[in-house]
This record gives C-alpha cells, sequence and structure tokens, in this order.
C-alpha cells in the first residue's frame, strides 16, 4: 500500500467509498464526480501507478480488472444499449490519480469518445 496513494486509502477503508463490486484482487466504487448517469471506477487492490505498469507487472490482475468491469457493467445495466470503459493514461490524457482505474461510464448516450477537432 501506498499511504499517499488516495485509492490505496480507499482499498484500506481508510477513506469512504460507495463500493459496488469487490473480489479477491479488485474494488469497484462510484465516481465521486459523476461524468455520466453511471461513472464506476475499477482498481487493482495492489498499487500500479497506470495501466502500462499493471499490464507489464501482472496479466493475471489486468484479465481480472477488465472482469470486474464487464461484471459492473452487467450489473449496472448497460450492457444492452452499451457503456464505455476507459483508462486515462498520463499528461495527455489528464490522468488525475495515479493508482491504476478503469472508468465504466454509460446509462445514457455518452456523446462522441473525443471533442471533434
Ligand atoms: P482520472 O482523471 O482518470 O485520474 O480520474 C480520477 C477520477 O477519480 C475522477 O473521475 C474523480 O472524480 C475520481 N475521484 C477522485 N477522488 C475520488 C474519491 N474519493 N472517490 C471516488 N472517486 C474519486
Amino acid at each position: 500500500m501506498d499511504q499517499d496513494c488516495l485509492f490505496c486509502r480507499i482499498v484500506a477503508a481508510e477513506i469512504p467509498a460507495t463500493v459496488v463490486h469487490e473480489t479477491e484482487t479488485t474494488l469497484a466504487f462510484r465516481d465521486i464526480d459523476p461524468k455520466a448517469a453511471v461513472h464506476v471506477l475499477v482498481i487493482p487492490k495492489e498499487h500500479y501507478p497506470d495501466v502500462v505498469a499493471l499490464a507489464t507487472s501482472d496479466p493475471s490482475v489486468t484479465a481480472d480488472l477488465i472482469e470486474t468491469a464487464t461484471a459492473v457493467a452487467e450489473e449496472e445495466g448497460l450492457t444492452g444499449d452499451g457503456f464505455r470503459i476507459l483508462f486515462n493514461t498520463g499528461r495527455f490524457a489528464g490522468q488525475e490519480v495515479f493508482h491504476v482505474h478503469a472508468h465504466v461510464l454509460g446509462g445514457e448516450p455518452l456523446g462522441p469518445m473525443l471533442a471533434l477537432r
């Protein structure tokens, strides 16, 4: 655990979160500032700064993360109309929290993936 990491502290239950799904290796909780009708963050319990570090170090937990994200999408009723899973990675993507997290977004039309050029 990284004592300075917000999401590690959520895993340790030092900071509250609205948990919607938990496995041995992953945790899913509602985003505190939702960008869609449904906005859930899915994280590995172990600390990796971003998806590159996770995928490089632990392919098995990477698979667990995707499995949990799709389970959340099913539980939240998103699979019929569609949804988005995204990983902001690094500065250009605007990553703010450096504990890898998948955003699961849906529950309404999400618009274009990026602003039109
Ligand atoms: P990113 O920009 O991809 O790093 O996303 C970080 C996300 O974490 C943002 O959508 C924030 O709203 C969310 N967030 C920050 N603090 C918390 C918190 N305490 N509980 C839940 N979500 C949070």
